[in-house]
């Protein structure tokens, strides 16, 4: 009965990391943000830490 955790290094910062990899499961990292001109709206991009797959969120 023990609440101690070791550090997990899937528990990321929400302000650097992105959402699964649809391809591989793996963490994905932001990258940059741009501004969507049809939207009007930024987009953020992220890339898999793994397969380097680009994620646009
Ligand atoms: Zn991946």
């Amino acid at each position: 009965m023990s609440e101690t955790r070791e550090a997990e290094p899937l528990s990321p910062r929400p302000s650097q990391w992105g959402p699964s990899c649809p391809k591989c499961q793996a963490p994905s990292r932001f990258t940059t943000s741009i501004l969507d001109l049809k939207n009007d709206r930024p987009v953020q991009i992220y890339r898999c830490d793994r397969c380097r797959e680009e994620i646009w969120n």
